[in-house]
């Protein structure tokens, strides 16, 4: 009966880190003893102030429909968030509470693209952005970038990539998978393009925020002339290990903010209730509250980044921020491995999964075929013995 679906989704892809972990999971339920790095996830349990806010709310009976656009005192705390930790200046009006950030992410693409429009998206960027663009009858416009630029993009490469049809870009520092993380030197030079191009807007997918390596978060929004045209988004998942709570939102433009919330009114009616009062623990809380986290990041980053450095075949940046490590592993294209000739990128993530039970994602699915994303969100224990795998399987 698939034939009967419509185009729309038989032309969406099925998302590559998504489908990844559920492979890793079924072949772990068949007895496999498979280490999963595949999936951007912190491997530490949700804060216990946090979950001491649920439980409170579900004592205090919040179990009904919550404003759309989210609870007043959760959008009060995400402006005082964005007050104290990005300088930016928004009013509630310009909130909007979403089940995650790939829901807000989702409804900003929705509300401002129409058919044909294109999206920037310099690459590698987050597998999600292309299809959510694909979803709106966007056209995703990869911007290319490589190991050899720290995985960054140029502004002549913006400049180059716009064409009238361009009406957004979407940024993500830290970046999903690369984990670097744009300068506010960089970022206002790459703003400097925008100006003369006052019809294309920006989403700043600021959701690895908090997991930097002492660089600091520089926020586009916060560039005078592109604050009235950039969607910052930001969420709970990665930096309180939130996960599954599925709460993000935006700061945005009031008439923006409005369209989201127009669009979600139909869609979900609004994010969690629950998850909603455990938000506002969450973002009211002094971050140093959550530096064990990022400490432990940063130091599991330091022993992935030797281990892998010490395998003939990968080539390593040095990542600034979020969880992930994204090696360059061209060299091994066109060898044969254990009989396995690795043409590409897909290809050898596979190879690690069947012969070295180690799951990754390939860095097709991320705009980067030369790559592969490897997360470092797991146990020290869990990490040395998956590089101990992979040295072993591609020796
Ligand atoms: N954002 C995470 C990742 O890239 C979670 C999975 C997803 O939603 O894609 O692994």
């Amino acid at each position: 009966m698939s034939n009967h679906l419509s185009d729309r989704i038989n032309s969406l892809p099925v998302s590559a880190t998504l489908a990844m972990a559920a492979k890793a999971r079924e072949l772990k339920n068949q007895g496999n003893d498979i280490i999963g790095l595949s999936l951007g996830e912190p491997d530490f349990n949700t804060p216990e102030f946090i979950k001491e806010a649920a439980i409170q709310a579900v004592h205090d009976n919040y179990n009904s429909y919550t404003p759309v656009d989210g609870y007043p005192e959760l959008k009060d705390a995400i402006c005082s968030k964005f007050k104290r930790d990005n300088g930016l200046d928004y009013s509630p009006s310009q909130i909007v509470v979403s089940t995650g950030a790939k829901q807000s992410i989702a409804n900003a693409v929705q509300v401002l693209i129409n058919p044909g429009d294109e999206v920037l998206l310099p690459a590698p960027y987050w597998v999600s952005y292309s299809a959510i663009a694909i979803l709106a009858e966007g056209v995703p416009v990869e911007i290319p970038s490589s190991i050899d630029t720290d995985f960054k993009i140029s502004p002549e490469q913006l400049a180059a990539a716009i064409t009238p049809k361009t009406k957004m870009v979407i940024f993500n520092s830290p970046n999903n998978p690369s984990g670097s993380v744009y300068t506010e030197a960089e970022y206002r030079a790459l703003a400097k393009v925008l100006e003369k191009h006052p019809d294309i807007y920006v989403l700043s997918d600021e959701i690895y925020e908090h997991i930097n390596y002492g660089v600091g978060n520089f926020s586009f929004a916060a560039i005078e002339s592109m604050y009235d045209r950039t969607i910052t988004v930001n969420g709970v998942a990665k930096a309180f290990a939130m996960t599954g709570w599925r709460i993000g939102y935006i700061g945005a433009p009031e008439w923006i903010a409005k369209a989201c919330t127009k669009m979600q009114g139909q869609i979900t009616s609004g994010a969690n209730c629950i998850a909603q009062r455990a938000t506002i623990a969450a973002l009211e809380a002094p971050v140093s509250n959550i530096q064990y986290m990022i400490d432990e990041f940063e130091s599991r980053r330091e022993m992935v980044l030797e281990l892998l450095g010490d395998i003939k075949g990968f080539r390593l940046n040095q990542p600034k921020g979020a969880f992930y490590v994204f090696p360059d592993i061209s060299a091994f294209f066109g060898k044969t491995l254990q009989g396995v000739t690795i043409k590409n990128a897909s290809d050898f993530a596979l190879f690690l999964l069947e012969k070295a039970h180690v799951a990754t994602v390939t860095g097709e699915a991320f705009g980067s075929p030369n790559c592969i994303r490897i997360s470092y969100a797991a146990s020290v224990e869990n990490l040395q013995e998956a590089i101990k795998r992979i040295t072993k399987a591609v020796a």
